[in-house]
């Protein structure tokens, strides 16, 4: 039994199959659409006049694989003490079961229901948005994160007038350091978008936006991008245990702490021994991953899941991705100026070993580090801050 038919869930369900699971599996998703993949509706779906007409269905033959796949059906509580759920549809038993319920986004406080305000998770919620796209709307994007630097960038494209307000002194300041903030912080100008920053949002109210500093934005669109928190409040005393973020308590396995019972994608958090922390990822490769790992255990193996974790992100006209982790403690490299078209920063351990890098329009760099630090390779710091030199040849 699978819970959530998103990426993490259909990649269990194939997962289990290539791996020789006979019996049956259902994948249970609350959702009504066929699985669909999410990275696109905040690119190709808004991005283009076209974008109505992308595909995002998972191109995958649920009955060719034996999967019965039941949509539009919610798990409301799990009783593991004697393997069953509860559904909308009435309980329903289960041998093993896998938990991919994903994230949901989170709102602003009051501004549930409010007509024109609008949150990015869901293909409904991207349909809602192309309309607002089209009529070339005055929007207001809370959040300078990946999702609001998207959605700034298509609603750009198609003609829109766009204030990006963010509570933070600068984009995604939780996540990057400053001198790559900066830069980005030029992009959104670049782009013909007002970014304020330092300024949080006090109230959304119809039509418009009132900031804490008192200033006023006329808003025909809200779209909110503060953060998605992961979707098991359902599990709330079933024996799954849950951290403070509402994560599941995943080891590293991907075994929860009830038995059959395992955790993958948006809605679990896994200890790292690569990283010496617990981490819950919030990115396609780590819901792309885990179900390999999880269904490796499902069939009685002993795999530790302890990715080099991955995304990537398109805002801009840029091609942006990021492998690793790195913390404040690392010593950053700049390869190349951040001021041209492409350039990269790499994070290096106190011990000269690559934690992390982010790429900008330089593919060639994200796939060599990603080796790397795979690996947990040494690297020269002159050679690595030399854009003209491959990584791999820095590579001790
Ligand atoms: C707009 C957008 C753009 C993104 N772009 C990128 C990108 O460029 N790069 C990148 O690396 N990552 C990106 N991501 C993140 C990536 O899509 C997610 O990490 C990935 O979708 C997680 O997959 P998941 O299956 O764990 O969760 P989800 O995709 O959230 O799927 C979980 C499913 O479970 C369902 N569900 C929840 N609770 C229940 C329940 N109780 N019963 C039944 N079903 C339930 C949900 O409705 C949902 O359908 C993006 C995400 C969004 C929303």
């Amino acid at each position: 039994m699978i819970v959530g038919a998103g990426m993490a869930g259909v990649q269990t369900a194939v997962a289990l199959r290539e791996l020789g699971w006979r019996d049956g599996i259902t994948l249970l998703g609350d959702e009504p659409h066929p699985p669909y993949d999410r990275p696109p509706l905040s690119k190709a779906v808004l991005l283009g006049a076209a974008g109505a007409g992308v595909d995002v269905r998972f191109d995958v033959d649920f009955d060719a694989l034996g999967v019965d796949l039941r949509l539009g059906l919610r798990a409301q509580a799990l009783h593991a003490e004697d393997r069953h759920l509860v559904t909308d549809a009435g309980p329903l038993p289960y041998d093993h079961l896998v938990l991919a319920t994903g994230a949901y986004p989170v709102a602003l406080p009051g501004t549930a229901g409010l007509p024109g305000v609008h949150l990015l998770r869901t293909l409904d919620d991207a349909a809602a948005l192309r309309p607002v796209l089209d009529a070339r709307q005055q929007v207001v994007v809370v959040g300078a994160g990946w999702i609001g630097a998207e959605f700034a960038t298509a609603a750009r494209q198609a003609g829109c007038e766009v204030t990006v307000v963010e509570a933070a002194e600068r984009p995604l300041a939780g996540v990057l350091p400053e001198v790559v903030t900066s830069r980005m912080r030029a992009w959104y100008e670049e782009a013909g978008v007002d970014l304020r920053t330092g300024t949080p949002v006090s109230a959304v109210e119809p039509g418009a936006v009132v900031l804490a500093d008192g200033s006023r934005l006329a808003a025909a669109a809200v779209v909110v991008g503060v953060g998605a928190r992961p979707a098991t409040g359902w599990l709330a005393g079933s024996g799954v245990r849950l951290g403070d973020d509402g994560a599941v308590l995943a080891d590293d396995r991907l075994r929860t702490t009830a038995p059959g019972v395992f955790a993958v994608g948006d809605c679990a958090s896994f200890p790292s021994a690569r990283y010496g922390e617990r981490m819950l990822i919030h990115h396609w490769d780590n819901a792309l991953q885990g179900p390999r790992t999880a269904a490796a255990n499902v069939l009685g193996g002993d795999e530790p899941y302890d990715p080099v974790p991955y995304f990537w992100s398109e805002q801009f006209g840029r091609f942006v991705q990021y492998a690793g982790h790195h913390t404040d403690a690392d010593t950053l490299l700049l390869r190349g100026d951040p001021s041209t078209a492409a350039w990269s920063v790499c994070w290096l351990r106190g011990d000269g070993r690559l934690a992390a890098v982010l790429a900008v329009d330089r593919p060639r760099d994200l796939a060599q580090a990603r080796k790397l630090i795979t690996r947990s390779a040494t690297v020269d710091p002159s050679l690595a801050a030399d854009p003209a030199v491959p990584l791999t040849a820095a590579a001790r």
